[in-house]
């Protein structure tokens, strides 16, 4: 890591991979000889076209998305799709399955509310959302026009150590906090959506995986720019996508390939979480709530036994070079988000940090 850098344990906006913002900085003033930066060239333009076209193999290749899918980088957001899902795969009067086991699907159902009839088929919330029911322990409803579900709650750090069994029904997935973190069988999804900046890149784009049979049946009410069959058939530029996102996701997709791609990835993010979950484990200053069967590999939340040293933990760690690691405001308590771009030798230092913090203070 640069000298000038921190280890950023940020939930998103996240920290990136120092090679990806290197080429883009070589690369700012003087984007592929154009003379222009890659923000300052037209969408349009043959050069730009081409960019978001090898993005968007490059993610085919690492997630081995089979041809029957299509891949759409959008705007607004994963919570853009709280809505764009059910406008694009329900009609009114239509009744939707959930599975909440955190915020996130929490804020996915309360928008889903306002186009279908929701039904919770799980509710984690009365043990205060720290784990994820087992395969096979709930019913899904085979009329439901579809199953939405959290693989990994960024919040609580919830995460599914299996994908749910639908049947028919087509499975929706909001991947935000885990996509590409590991291995997996894009087949068994009907619809696959993740904001960008916590393992893609910057914020301001969403990039959503959907199955063939399931363009085309947008609520007329739908925004053009999040109708799935329009912006299938525009190559998501219907109108002006978010140039800058787009190149530099390319860039982190490119990198992900050249890590080994998903298995590596997913190597290295379970020997990170592996480590800092056993040092937790391994104390009694410090703890994690959730089952261990259900823990994310991606953020890791953690209380320390004098919740009254909680900021002089969050401001000492930040002036060793270790930032953002305060729980998220509606939890408390500490958060150590550790996406791909986070190596382990930054979870090897804030285990070192709070090796020490427990030592002077516990
Ligand atoms: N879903 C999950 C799991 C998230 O973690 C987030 C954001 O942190 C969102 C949805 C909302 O994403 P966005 O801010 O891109 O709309």
């Amino acid at each position: 890591i640069n000298p000038m850098r921190v280890y950023n344990f940020s939930a998103g906006p996240a920290m990136l991979p120092e090679p990806v913002l290197a080429q883009a900085q070589a690369e700012l003033l003087d984007w592929n000889g154009s003379g222009m930066s890659v923000m300052e060239v037209s969408h349009r333009s043959k050069e730009f076209v081409a960019c978001a076209a090898e993005a968007e193999a490059t993610l085919r290749e690492v997630m081995e998305i089979p041809d029957n899918y299509k891949v759409l980088f959008l705007q607004g957001g994963a919570f853009g799709q709280f809505a764009g899902v059910p406008m694009n795969l329900s009609a009114e009067g239509d009744e939707v399955d959930f599975l909440l086991t955190g915020d996130w699907s929490a804020k996915g159902i309360k928008e889903a509310a306002k186009y279908v009839t929701t039904n919770a088929l799980v509710d984690e919330k009365p043990g205060n959302y720290t784990k994820v029911p087992p395969a096979g322990s709930y019913q899904v409803n085979p009329n439901a026009a579809y199953l939405h579900y959290t693989p990994n709650e960024t919040i609580r750090g919830v995460e599914f150590g299996y994908v749910p069994d639908t049947g028919d029904v087509p499975l929706v997935a909001d991947l935000s906090s885990t996509i590409l973190s590991r291995p997996m069988d894009v087949s068994k999804f009907g619809v696959i959506f993740a904001g960008a900046q916590k393992n893609m890149g910057p914020s301001g784009m969403c990039v959503v995986i959907v199955r063939d049979d399931l363009i085309g049946r947008a609520r007329t009410i739908t925004p053009s720019p999040w109708d799935y069959a329009q912006m299938a058939a525009a190559d998501s530029m219907l109108n002006t996508p978010p140039t800058f996102g787009w190149y530099l996701l390319g860039l982190v997709y490119k990198w992900v390939q050249a890590q080994g791609g998903l298995t590596a990835m997913g190597e290295r993010n379970k020997a990170k979480a592996d480590a800092l979950y056993g040092f937790i484990d391994g104390s009694d200053f410090y703890s994690n709530p959730v089952q261990p069967d259900s823990r994310s590999w991606m953020n890791v939340p953690f209380l320390i036994a004098k919740p009254e040293l909680d900021k002089t933990f969050v401001a000492q760690a930040a002036d060793a070079g270790l930032t953002n690691l305060a729980g998220h405001r509606s939890v408390g308590g500490m958060r150590a988000s550790i996406y791909n771009a986070m190596p382990l030798e930054g979870v090897q230092a804030l285990i070192d940090f709070m090796k020490e913090f427990e030592r002077t203070n516990g």
